[in-house]
């Protein structure tokens, strides 16, 4: 009997021994969930409702003791591991069926250094709680757009977000991981330690540890410029070739990135607009504020948006401005590619497909790669579509299972529209499971350099959930 079928039908019992999962319990600063116990149904869970997985075990972690007592006791019971920093992905790597999930949670310490600009950040915080902490100092660090996110799985495949175009991707910021290897033992890694694992880690995923401190290189932003600008569905091509210009040549304090979607029916949107699919652009100017009117004034003379909330806000602020339209628990299915040129046909494609959402939190982003980002070759580190331009990422979202057919068949619907048109590869961070052929067209010819540091420092696949890297020997 596998273990969904013993919990399904025995919810009270663990078919692990008793007295082995008691003596790890003894050994943690943390805590464990198991099936039978109160609140395993939400710790198995993760953001995406369509993943439904039922691990052994769930291992709160509250040190990197707890870390490494996890690693070893899935080892000598022969069982999986998946990592789960703050449970975002959309194929679900943070949880498990039948393993052991080691989550980080419990590990959400932030040490912001204003002197050296540096925060040193545990492997289990959310981008909200860094951008509050570092804030309060008038610094940051490129992150992602919705503050529930984790900063583990985001940094390690890459980070995209309002600062790229500016300060590059999150990688480009990481100044040094301490992990938990596969044997239990804990290094560091940076330019100067551990050269090939720090090489991997930034944009190899959560294939060669549990990462569990990332320190950050942090930059002066403070208030910024910032917010949605919409437009009806018959401007969109107008309104995205326009964007496509604009972005490629900005100066890099402008970041901004394009979205189908639907009008939330709430304030401050304009009744007549309550569940309108309309889209828009979401921009952040970093530059002086004073010179932030004229840099917008040519957008807004040339096409006047319906809606226009761009204004000056704290960055975190922005950084949270969208967390009610994607809160965890809905149903997710997910496409994306890079895309090196945003060709006049690739608009008309993205305006059809945009126009056809087929429920209301459903929506197509795409976020622009250039500036500061492209600073870096694609081989000084894992990330290897730098150069490509642009991302998009195309999301089915719902809360009703019963809709997972109608967001599935739109989302690869759009996506078999639109790949041709891409470079090859995607965004490991917005992959779902879909084999090694995009993981490796992801990585390209960096592939096989992972393959050979995964072979050093995990020879045996043991972290293996996760967009996987095939270690050679
Ligand atoms: C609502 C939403 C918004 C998003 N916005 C952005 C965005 O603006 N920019 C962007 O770049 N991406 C964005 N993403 C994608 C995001 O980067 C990925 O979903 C990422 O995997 C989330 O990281 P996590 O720690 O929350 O996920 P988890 O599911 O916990 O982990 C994902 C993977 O990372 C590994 N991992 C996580 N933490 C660690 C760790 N400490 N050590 C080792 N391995 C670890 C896990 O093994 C797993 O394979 C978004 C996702 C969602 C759902």
């Amino acid at each position: 009997m596998d273990v969904r079928e013993h919990v399904q039908s025995n919810k009270s019992e663990s078919f692990l021994e008793d007295a082995e999962v008691k003596d790890l319990m003894a050994r943690l600063r943390g805590n464990l969930v198991r099936p039978g116990d109160e609140g395993y149904d939400t710790a198995r869970r993760v953001y995406n409702a369509m993943i439904d997985r039922y691990p052994a075990l769930v291992v709160r972690c509250a040190s990197i003791g707890d870390v490494r007592e996890a690693i070893q006791f899935a080892r000598k019971q022969q069982l999986e591991v998946a990592i789960r920093g703050g449970g975002h992905s959309a194929g679900g790597y943070g949880t498990c069926d039948g393993g052991v999930v080691i989550d980080l949670s419990g590990m959400r310490g932030i040490h912001v250094d204003p002197v050296e600009r540096t925060a040193r950040v545990e492997g289990g915080c959310t981008w909200g709680e860094v951008d509050r902490a570092t804030g309060g100092f008038g610094l940051a660090t490129p992150g992602g757009l919705i503050s529930t996110t984790g900063v583990g799985g985001l940094t390690l495949g890459g980070g995209l977000g309002h600062l790229t175009r500016r300060y590059g991707l999150t990688i480009d910021n990481l100044l040094e991981v301490e992990m938990v290897l596969a044997d239990g033992s804990l290094v560091k890694a940076s330019s100067a330690q551990n050269a090939d694992l720090f090489w991997a880690v930034r944009g190899g995923g959560g294939n060669f540890g549990v990462v569990t401190s990332f320190l950050f290189q942090l930059h002066p932003v403070s208030t910024v410029y910032a917010g949605p600008m919409l437009w009806h569905l018959d401007q969109s091509v107008e309104a995205m070739s326009f964007y496509r210009d604009f972005i490629s040549n900005a100066p890099e304090e402008i970041s901004g990135f394009f979205a189908f979607m639907v009008v939330p029916p709430a304030q401050p949107f304009p009744e007549h607009l309550h569940l309108k699919n309309m889209c828009g652009v979401v921009w952040c100017y970093t530059g002086p504020l004073e010179q932030a009117e004229n840099v917008f004034k040519p957008l807004r003379q040339y096409l006047p948006p319906e809606v226009d909330f761009v204004g000056q806000m704290p960055y975190p602020a922005l950084q949270s401005m969208f967390d009610l339209s994607a809160p965890p628990g809905l149903q997710q299915y997910w496409r994306a590619d890079f895309v090196s040129e945003l060709s006049d046909e690739a608009i008309d494609l993205h305006a059809k497909y945009g126009a056809r959402l087929p429920t209301p939190l459903s929506t197509t982003n795409i976020y622009p790669i250039n500036g500061a980002a492209q600073r870096k070759d694609a081989n000084d580190t894992a990330f290897s579509y730098r150069h490509a331009n642009w991302v998009h990422v195309i999301v089915g979202v719902d809360p009703d299972p019963s809709n997972n057919q109608k967001i599935i068949d739109w989302t690869k619907d759009t996506w078999l529209a639109l790949h041709p048109h891409s470079a090859g590869g995607a965004y490991v961070n917005f992959l779902m499971d879909e084999g090694q052929g995009r993981v490796k067209a992801t990585y390209r010819d960096n592939y096989e350099r992972l393959a050979a540091i995964k072979g050093k420092y995990d020879p045996d696949n043991f972290f293996h959930i996760n967009q996987n890297i095939q270690p050679t020997e």
